[in-house]
């Protein structure tokens, strides 16, 4: 026994079944969505001005800047990220509280990644029976079979550590660079640890990811209530469960044939028949199976179905599904009003900042006229893609002096899309200075260009 078998149970390796209807129709339209979504989103082309790159998603880390189409996120306002990052947790959680765990089944990448390497092991090693016979020979055909298997697996997961890294690189010219051999160590050991990672997950990991690393199979159900939409086997109609011949009744029975297609097709190895489990990813896939095995036996379909608790203890038709109840209003309001916020603050963003930092060594200097002088550090950031000369002057005291170490305090060039940084001294005359006791007054500057003013004030010291 190795050292964790000594602390969990070894589970059985899945041979998931294929399976044809209409869940698996959809997922198969949702994989191609996603997939085509993932790989060509950084293809995109977006016209920015200046040295900005053309691309309409990109995580420009040496830049220190992200772009999303119109939007550009600078450094200093990082808050957005959270923004986006709250969006999608209630999203999230707004959805579950509807339709369960759907994100599970359809648009995780965990899902779709190892649908899409099921399918390689299906086209190479056959399906359920084939492959389970497959592996407990030892012969030629396997070790071909299992090669080609592996191959695609590696071809893909490198496709997509590559695809993963255009999104923080101009894609166009980082493709080209890689066919002519010039790639940064960093941009490969990227590109080979998200390959990796992939390789792991979706070829081996798979269902144990759902399981036991992923947070939100664990915090889900305290989203659900009795009205959230989950598969659900129907215990009244299905039991008694009992194996079943052509042309038998079913009086005084239920009608599940205890054929076990809706365990044989399940990803992640479950009998829903036991209930909801927290490894149900909700993929739909054992409705396909059942719905298949009551059509040839002549029973209506829908024995496992999406439903609710509520529906499935008391089954009215009308009260199937309620989408107006208070958890979802609740996680509704909370989309609404962080989304609302997020979006006055993207259109009335300012395309001008400034920070002033003080000098901390010396503080302060007494000039030889007994006026007292502090330095700082002005940093204007110029949002727009155009040049923008700005004036500095101070507007309160009236009386200070303002003194620019090199230039012009009239002149202060910024280039388009960056930061200019200009060192500054103000002067307090010696009649201010013993005006004020405590040592700390405040001084306020105006930076201004001809369409635009702000005001900011800084600390003085002068004792
Ligand atoms: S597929 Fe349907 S009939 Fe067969 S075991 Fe599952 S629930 Fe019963
Ligand atoms: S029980 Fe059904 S819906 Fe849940 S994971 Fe298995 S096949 Fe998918």
């Amino acid at each position: 026994m190795n050292l964790f078998g000594q602390f969990f149970e070894a589970k059985k390796r899945l041979y998931p079944q294929a399976v044809k209807g209409r869940f698996r129709r959809l997922k198969c339209i949702l994989n191609s969505i996603f997939l085509s979504i993932y790989f060509f989103l950084p293809f995109i082309r977006w016209e920015r001005v200046g040295s900005a790159p053309d691309q309409a998603i990109l995580i420009d880390l040496p830049g220190s800047k992200a772009y999303f189409f119109a939007i550009e996120i600078w450094p200093q306002e990082v808050y957005y990220l959270a923004g986006i990052l709250i969006i999608a947790a209630v999203a999230l959680f707004f959805i579950t509280s509807l339709f369960g765990r759907i994100w599970c089944g359809y648009a995780c990448f965990q899902t779709v990644w190892t649908d899409i390497f099921i399918s390689f092991e299906r086209l190479f090693q056959g399906d359920r029976n084939d492959r389970i016979l497959l592996d407990r020979r030892k012969n030629f055909e396997k070790f071909w079979r299992k090669f080609l298997t592996h191959f695609c697996w590696i071809i893909t997961s490198i496709l997509t550590g590559y695809a993963f890294t255009c999104y923080f690189h101009d894609a166009i010219p980082f493709t080209k660079n890689i066919f002519a051999g010039e790639i940064s160590v960093t941009a490969l050991g990227w590109i080979l640890g998200i390959a990796t990672s992939t390789y792991i997950m979706a070829g081996f990991a798979r269902e144990h990811v759902c399981t036991y690393m992923c947070p939100y199979s664990r915090f889900q159900s305290a989203m659900f209530d009795s009205n959230s939409l989950i598969i659900s086997y129907d215990e009244k109609r299905g039991e008694k469960r009992g194996k079943w011949r052509q042309g038998e009744s079913f009086e005084n029975r239920g009608h599940c044939i205890d054929c076990k297609q809706c365990v044989v097709v399940c990803p992640t190895g479950i009998d829903i028949r036991n209930g909801l489990q927290m490894e149900c990813i909700a993929c739909g896939l054992c409705i396909d199976a059942c719905d298949n095995v009551m059509k040839k036996i002549g029973l209506p379909k829908g024995l496992i179905r999406y439903d609710t608790l509520g529906h499935l203890a008391n089954p009215i038709p009308e009260k199937k599904f309620k989408i107006l109840k208070p958890r979802t209003f609740f996680y509704a309001t909370i989309l609404i009003l962080v989304s609302g916020l997020m979006l006055r603050n993207l259109i009335l963003k300012p395309t001008l900042e400034i920070s002033v930092i003080p000098d901390r060594n010396p503080i302060f200097v007494k000039l030889s006229d007994g006026g007292i002088r502090n330095g700082y550090i002005f940093k204007i950031m110029n949002k727009t893609h155009a040049t923008k000369i700005f004036s500095l002057k101070i507007s309160s005291p009236e009386t200070a002096i303002l003194k620019l170490q090199n230039g012009d305090s009239q002149h202060l060039e910024v280039a388009p899309d960056s930061v200019g940084t200009f060192k500054i001294f103000t002067i307090l005359p010696l009649e201010l200075v013993e005006k004020n006791e405590e040592g700390r007054s405040l001084v306020e500057f105006v930076i201004a260009d001809e369409k635009e003013s702000k005001k900011v004030s800084a600390v003085f010291i002068s004792r």
